[in-house]
C-alpha cells in the first residue's frame, strides 16, 4: 500500500516577492493540517477540503477571503473536488461573494442528481441546504478585503496590459493520497483579475482545473484557465501517469500543453503509488507537500522548467 501524501498549491504567477512568504506559510499551514488528517487515518477526501479551506480563509491567495473582482467591481468565486475511488465530484461556478466555494462543492458531491451550480442558483442551494451560512464571512472583514482587493486588481491590470504582465494569479488547490490508497483533489479560485462577469474558467470544470481517479491519481491545476482548458490538462497529467512517475507524466503533460495550447500555469500531481510531483512554467509557484516524513513549503524565485 502505498504511503499517504498530500500536496497544495497556491498559484503559479509572477507572484512578488514580498508576498512570497505569505505564500509560502498559507501552504505549510494548508499541508500540515491536511497531513495531521491522513496520519490519523482520515480519507484523501477530507484531507484536500481542509486544506483548501485553509487556504480559501487565509486572504494571501485569489481564492474565498482573498478572491479577486470582476471588471463590475464584483467577486463571483469557483470551486471543485474530486473523489477518486467512487469518481463523485462536485463543482460550483460564478458563486457570488463566496468565502468557502470549496465547502459547497464538497455537499454536491454527495447528491446523486446534481454535480455542477452555477451563479444564483448556487447560493439558493446552499441557502436551502444551509450551507451558505457557513460560506459566507459573519464577521463581515470581506468587505475590508474587497477594498484592498479593489485596488490591487486594477494596479495588476495596469500591469498587466502596460508592462506584459498577462498571468496574474492565485488560484489554490490540493490533491492527496490516504493510507488505503484513494485519491482526491480540489481547486478553488476567484478566477482572473477583472474577469467579466460570468467568465468561467478552467478551475471547476471537470479534467481541466481538478481531476481524482485511483485507476490514475489525482490532479489539481493553476494558470491562465483558457490555455487549461484546451487541454484539459488535469485529466491530461492523471493519463499520462499510466506511461511513468509524476514527474515523468508532468514533464510530458507540460510538453502537451505548451506545445498545443500555448498555456501557462502549474500542477500538482499524485499517482497511486510513488512519490508525487509539481511543475509550473510561470516565474514561480506556491506550493507544499507532506508525507509522513516531514512537511515542505515553498514559493521559489524560478520556473522549474
Ligand atoms: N486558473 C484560474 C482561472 O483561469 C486562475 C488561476 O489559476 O489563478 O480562473
Amino acid at each position: 500500500m502505498a504511503a499517504p501524501e498530500v500536496w497544495v498549491h497556491g498559484g503559479a504567477w509572477d507572484i512578488p516577492i514580498e508576498e512570497r512568504p505569505a505564500h509560502t506559510e498559507g501552504c505549510r499551514r494548508a499541508v500540515e493540517t491536511a497531513g495531521r488528517i491522513l496520519a490519523e487515518g482520515g480519507t484523501a477526501l477530507a484531507a484536500v477540503v481542509a486544506a483548501v479551506e485553509i487556504l480559501e480563509a487565509d486572504g494571501t491567495f485569489d481564492a474565498g477571503d482573498g478572491a479577486v473582482l470582476t471588471s463590475d467591481g464584483t467577486i463571483e468565486t469557483d470551486a471543485g473536488v474530486m473523489d477518486g475511488a467512487t469518481l463523485r465530484l462536485g463543482a460550483v461556478a460564478a458563486v457570488p461573494s463566496c468565502r468557502h466555494p470549496v465547502r459547497i462543492a464538497r455537499r454536491l458531491l454527495d447528491e446523486p442528481e446534481v454535480s455542477m451550480l452555477v451563479g444564483a442558483g448556487a447560493r439558493r442551494w446552499a441557502e436551502r441546504t444551509s450551507v451558505w451560512h457557513e460560506v459566507v464571512d459573519p464577521r463581515g472583514h470581506i468587505r475590508e478585503r474587497r477594498r484592498y482587493d479593489a485596488m490591487r486588481s486594477v494596479r495588476k491590470t495596469v500591469r498587466m496590459v502596460f508592462e506584459g504582465d498577462p498571468f496574474p494569479r492565485g488560484t489554490v488547490g490540493a490533491v492527496a493520497r490516504d493510507a488505503h490508497g484513494n485519491t482526491a483533489a480540489a481547486v478553488s479560485t476567484g478566477g482572473t483579475p477583472m474577469k467579466p462577469p460570468g467568465r468561467v474558467g478552467d478551475s471547476p470544470i471537470v479534467g481541466c482545473g481538478f481531476f481524482a481517479d485511483d485507476t490514475l491519481g489525482a490532479a489539481s491545476c493553476t494558470g491562465f484557465g483558457e490555455t487549461i482548458l484546451r487541454v484539459q490538462l488535469a485529466k491530461e497529467a492523471c493519463r499520462s501517469l499510466v506511461e511513468g512517475n509524476a514527474e515523468t507524466a508532468l514533464a510530458s503533460a507540460f510538453d502537451m500543453f505548451a506545445r498545443r495550447a500555448n498555456g501557462v500555469g502549474g500542477v500538482i500531481l499524485l499517482g497511486t503509488k510513488g512519490p508525487g510531483a509539481v511543475r509550473w512554467n510561470t516565474p514561480t509557484m506556491a506550493w507544499g507537500r507532506w508525507t509522513p516524513e516531514g512537511c515542505v513549503a515553498e514559493c521559489p524565485a524560478t520556473s522549474n522548467r
